[in-house]
């Protein structure tokens, strides 16, 4: 059973990755957007573990409520609010259970990510982070070490695309040949989850 400090060790390990690989994510986000995705989920992901620590929410679904509203509320560009629907709907799922089982937290994850979809308007093969969530959410049943791989190759699938979402698009044809920022900080939100389990 997944209880509210995993989901707290979830997102302080998702922090320390985005601090990691900040100018990566950002390096990312300069041929195919304005070069700000490090720096935007640094301040959100920062924000969020910084709220966690003060307000120690103490069940799954309100740890990633206040999550997802803390990066809506930090986040300019367009990966807050998506990224914040995510936890925020995800939580939402999660009720006020004061523990999930991992098919329980592998459905909600499933409606946040259908959330983050209506919301953005992008399918899989838009080149978003889409290309990750959703490959992570079809591997969730076979673990969190599964679904981390799958976000990872979903993130590293989305360099041959075109994009048809978001600021990449702009660029028509010439987005294709670039890694999608957004999918590949969603690989590295995935990968946290194993993380924080130990894995
Ligand atoms: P901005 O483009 O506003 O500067 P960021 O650079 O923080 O925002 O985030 C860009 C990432 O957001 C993209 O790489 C992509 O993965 C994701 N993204 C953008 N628009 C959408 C959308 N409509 N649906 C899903 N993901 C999107
Ligand atoms: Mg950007
Ligand atoms: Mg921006």
């Amino acid at each position: 059973m997944l209880d509210a400090d995993f989901f707290r060790r979830w997102m302080t390990a998702t922090a320390a990755s985005v601090d990691r690989e900040a100018e990566r994510l950002t390096a990312l986000d300069s041929p195919i957007g304005d070069a700000d995705h490090g720096s935007n989920l640094q301040r959100g992901f920062r924000a969020v573990a910084a709220t966690l620590e003060k307000e120690a929410p103490d069940t799954p679904g309100a740890v990633l409520t206040l999550a997802g509203r803390t990066l809506i509320s930090t986040v300019g560009g367009a990966s807050g609010p998506l990224y914040g629907t995510l936890l925020r709907r995800t939580g939402k799922a999660l009720g006020d259970a004061g523990e999930v089982s991992e098919a329980e937290f592998a459905q909600a994850l499933r409606t946040g990510v259908d959330a983050v979809s209506t919301l953005g308007g992008a399918a899989p093969g838009d080149k978003t982070m889409i290309d990750a969530l959703v490959p992570a959410v079809d591997a969730l049943p076979d673990g969190f070490g599964a679904a981390r791989s799958a976000a990872e190759e979903g993130a590293l699938a989305t360099t041959p695309l075109q994009a048809h979402k978001g600021r990449a698009s702009y660029l028509g044809e010439r987005s294709i040949g670039h890694q999608d920022p957004g999918a590949t900080s969603a690989s590295l939100l995935i990968a946290a989850l194993a993380e924080a389990n130990g894995e």
